[in-house]
């Protein structure tokens, strides 16, 4: 077959493919982008359910490595809309001139590691075949919607709407019974929209979760001028590693009364960034207690009454431990007379039917179904591609235990491949775009070292895998992590293997930065 040579596939146009790209470019590689996606943006292409904001302020939660892009833009909200964050891609790939390298609507099926000639073969479902000497997956740590799989599925005769693969044009739920099904982040935001709007809305409950108030509000000229006055100083912390916030000292020892004090903080709109300001929250049961009974105090003062308050009381597993929720009046809403919480633990959905859903408890008629049921999280974008590196092992067996990688960036076996922020980085721990700018920034770096010296192989040590990842997961066991049925912990989606899949150390940055200044002695370069 005759394939078309480049010198890399970058897959995916969300943040970070789109960084990718635009680095390789400008170094004078041949890039082929890939994107299932009809345009740029990624997750805030596809998830454009009503009220879907980012949980990270703004100002924050934008590209760091560009002044240009920067200044050129003006975010209006503390916590942006998907419409403004959708937008905001758009104006960084048109200052980028990104789209002419990429190739949209277009899924990447597979890539073979060809070993005679140190390239990867990769597959299309266009039927376009490309032959490049580095990959690139770029495909985001939660971009595979998990399906409902319920009986009865296609018996339904409304629409059936999933969060992750929301349709382009406005939903109208006025005057409609609507099912909204789990209770993440997702629902969390669209809640208060569709309840609104509906005549109706019953939320399908398994797991109550907590949720941090935003305290959304526009950003005033004068917030916006302090922001760009600390700017050089959070460049400095992103860039090194630091934490960018002043923090309390690790040791910290409030007593009890302090403590109940201090956890306040998590109700100031500091969202996910109050989370970080209680030391040890997710190590320390005590602080951990503290904090979940704080949360559960203010849910209660919210919800009027007060069985309901008790049944959106998370109980079974430490705050944090899953990703907190920042929300705009969603336990406020279940005091609405048309919003109804259908606990699944008193009766588990048993299928779906033509006019709605049936618990064993109760059949629920509604005209709209909302799925909201996450994400195949980390490595669910990865297993689905047909990679196969050395002596033609697929990705899919090389995992078959639980991922296994450096760095949430490289498997050994499969050289000249790097994952953006894959299993084993901090990735959905910590802000993702700038997640996603350290491993492109790294893959880059480990390039541009091959151009120089003329190498055409880079692979990462098996040794080295195997103490990363051995790493990885005994920093998890130090902390609260391994208690909740998460989707860090792969739990969310049965068969799954159990285990923290991002890295739960501070220091991933120092390390990626040691790792370049010595000449990225975890790796293995041939050619
Ligand atoms: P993505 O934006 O996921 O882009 C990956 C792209 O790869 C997708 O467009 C996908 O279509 C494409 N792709 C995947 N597989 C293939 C294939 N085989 N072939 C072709 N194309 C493929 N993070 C935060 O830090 N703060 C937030 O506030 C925040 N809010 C979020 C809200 C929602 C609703 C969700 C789902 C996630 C949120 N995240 C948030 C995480 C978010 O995913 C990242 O912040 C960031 O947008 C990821 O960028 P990315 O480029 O790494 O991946
Ligand atoms: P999620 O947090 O995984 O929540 C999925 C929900 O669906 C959970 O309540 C889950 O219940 C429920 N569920 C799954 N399968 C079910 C089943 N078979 N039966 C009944 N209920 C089921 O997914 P998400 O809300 O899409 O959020 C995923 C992540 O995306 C977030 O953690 C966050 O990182 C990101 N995100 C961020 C924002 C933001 O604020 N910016 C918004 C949306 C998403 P269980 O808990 O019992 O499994």
């Amino acid at each position: 077959m005759q394939r078309r040579e480049v010198d890399a596939v970058v897959v995916g146009a969300g943040f970070a493919g789109m960084y990718m790209s635009h680095l390789l470019r400008l170094e004078g590689y041949d890039v082929q982008g890939i994107e299932a996606a009809a345009d740029v943006g990624g997750t805030w292409f596809w998830n454009r359910y009503p009220g879907a904001r980012c949980d990270i302020p703004s100002l924050l939660y934008q590209y760091s490595w560009s002044e240009e892009i920067r200044t050129s833009w003006k975010w209006s909200e503390k916590y942006a809309t998907q419409p403004e964050i959708l937008a905001y891609a758009n104006h960084c790939a048109d200052l980028l001139d990104i789209r002419p390298l990429y190739r949209f609507e277009t899924r990447v099926t597979a890539a073979h590691w060809d070993e005679a000639a140190d390239r990867w073969l990769v597959d299309t479902d266009k039927g376009e075949a490309l032959s490049a000497r580095f990959l690139i997956m770029a495909t985001g740590a939660l971009s595979v919607p998990k399906e409902p799989d319920f009986p009865g599925l296609d018996r339904f005769k409304g629409p059936q709407l999933v969060t992750g693969r929301w349709p382009h044009d406005p939903v109208d739920f006025k005057g409609k019974r609507v099912a909204v099904v789990g209770t993440g982040s997702s629902a969390i935001q669209s809640l208060p929209h569709i309840a609104a709007e509906a005549l109706q809305v019953h939320v399908f409950q398994r797991t109550p979760n907590f949720s941090l108030p935003a305290l959304n509000a526009p950003i005033s000229d004068e917030e916006r001028a302090a922001f760009e006055a600390a700017w050089p100083f959070y460049k400095q912390a992103i860039d090194t590693g630091e934490p960018g916030v002043e923090l309390l000292p690790e040791d910290w020892d409030p007593s009890d009364e302090e403590l109940a004090e201090h956890v306040k903080i998590l109700w100031n709109g500091g969202g996910l960034v109050s989370t970080v300001q209680i030391p040890r929250l997710t190590k320390d049961e005590r602080i951990n207690d503290a904090a979940c009974d704080f949360v559960r105090s203010q849910i209660r003062e919210l919800v009027n009454d007060p069985v309901l308050a008790e049944k959106l009381c998370p109980t079974s597993f430490p705050i944090s431990t899953k990703r907190a929720c920042v929300d705009t009046d969603y336990y406020v809403t279940y005091n609405r007379d048309n919003v109804t919480l259908v606990d699944l633990n008193e009766g588990a959905i048993e299928e779906v039917t033509a006019r709605g859903i049936r618990t064993a408890d109760a059949e629920y008629d509604v005209d709209i179904i909302v799925w909201a049921l996450g994400f195949d999280a980390m490595t669910g974008a990865l297993t689905r591609v047909d990679i196969r590196g050395e002596g033609g092992t697929p990705l899919r067996q090389a995992w078959y235990a639980g991922p296994a990688m450096w760095m949430g960036m490289m498997v050994a076996g499969f050289p000249n491949l790097f994952t953006i922020t894959g299993p084993g980085s901090p990735s959905v721990l910590m802000n993702v775009i700038l997640a996603g700018e350290h491993n492109v920034e790294f893959a880059n770096a480990v390039i541009e070292r091959m151009r120089a010296r003329g190498e055409t192989r880079v692979a990462v040590d098996a040794a080295a895998q195997e103490a990363w990842v051995d790493h990885v997961r005994r920093e998890a066991e130090g902390t609260l992590f391994p208690r909740a049925n998460s989707w860090y912990m792969g739990a969310n989606i049965p068969g799954k293997p159990r285990v923290m899949l991002p890295y739960v150390g501070m220091d991933y940055k120092l390390r990626l930065n040691a790792a370049v200044a010595a000449d990225f002695p975890d790796l293995r370069f041939e050619g």
